[in-house]
């Protein structure tokens, strides 16, 4: 018994702001830890990545979530269904959905997402209770990876945008988030770089000294910004509608 209905999610939403519930403290820090050593590579720009006809099926894993957790989970979806015409649907067994996304939590830190975009059968988001996840832009961000998007500030253009510290980043040169990926691996849709995208890591995520950032910009006038925001930018949004092929969005 899931508990949650995602039935009415089917329909569109007019357009309004979302409420935007966090747990505790406003948080600023949280670790991302999306798996890259896979066979994305070349496989990206398929069809076969992107979820059909945008309706993706979701499972929150019973029993890991409590009812203020859920709401912040369907806040960070909703986040994203209000501004493109990605539909999160109630997953309704293998029959009906052999591909889906399962929502659940471990004791780590980490918020991650198993995939970028969509795969064969199930596919994990985790959003754990060690870390500060359960945060609906936090939610939308990882999301956003399950329909197909990578970081902003690995694109293959962004040395022109930000300069990476290494010497600041957990791991160094061996920290996976940090890595460009190719024009072939990830499309741009011919937008600028964004500096406020939700896929944009915020100033010092992933620093081994926090004060310090691990991401600068070389734009005058433009910074890397200092919290996760909660809602899309209006280029995530136009990024999601243009790889979905969305009407009227
Ligand atoms: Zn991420």
């Amino acid at each position: 018994m899931i508990g949650v209905s995602f039935k009415t999610w089917l329909y569109k939403e007019p357009r309004k702001s979302v409420n935007q519930p966090t747990l505790g403290r406003h948080h600023t820090q949280y670790f991302d830890y999306t798996s890259y050593n896979l066979p994305i590579g070349k496989n990206f720009r398929r069809e076969a990545r992107r979820w059909p006809n945008a309706v993706v099926p979701v499972l929150i894993s019973p029993g890991q979530f409590n009812n203020q957790e859920i709401q912040v989970i369907q806040t960070g979806m909703r986040e994203i269904m209000s501004k493109t015409c990605i539909r999160f649907v109630n997953y309704a067994g293998s029959q009906q959905h052999p591909n889906y996304i399962r929502v659940t939590a471990n004791n780590e830190e980490d918020c991650r997402s198993s995939w970028i975009g969509m795969r064969t059968g199930e596919q994990q988001l985790t959003l754990g209770h060690g870390a500060n996840c359960i945060h609906s832009g936090v939610v939308a961000h990882e999301f956003m990876h399950t329909l197909g998007f990578w970081h902003e500030h690995v694109r293959f253009d962004r040395d022109r945008y930000v300069t990476v510290m290494w010497d600041n980043i957990r791991n160094g040169r061996n920290n996976d988030n940090f890595f460009m990926v190719t024009q072939q691996q990830a499309d741009t849709f011919n937008l600028p770089y964004e500096f406020d995208s939700i896929m944009h890591y915020i100033w010092n995520l992933f620093s081994i000294d926090p004060s310090k950032p691990t991401l600068v910009s070389k734009i005058q006038g433009r910074q890397v910004p200092r919290t996760h925001r909660y809602d899309l930018s209006q280029l995530d949004a136009l990024k999601i509608n243009k790889a979905y092929n969305c009407r009227g969005f």
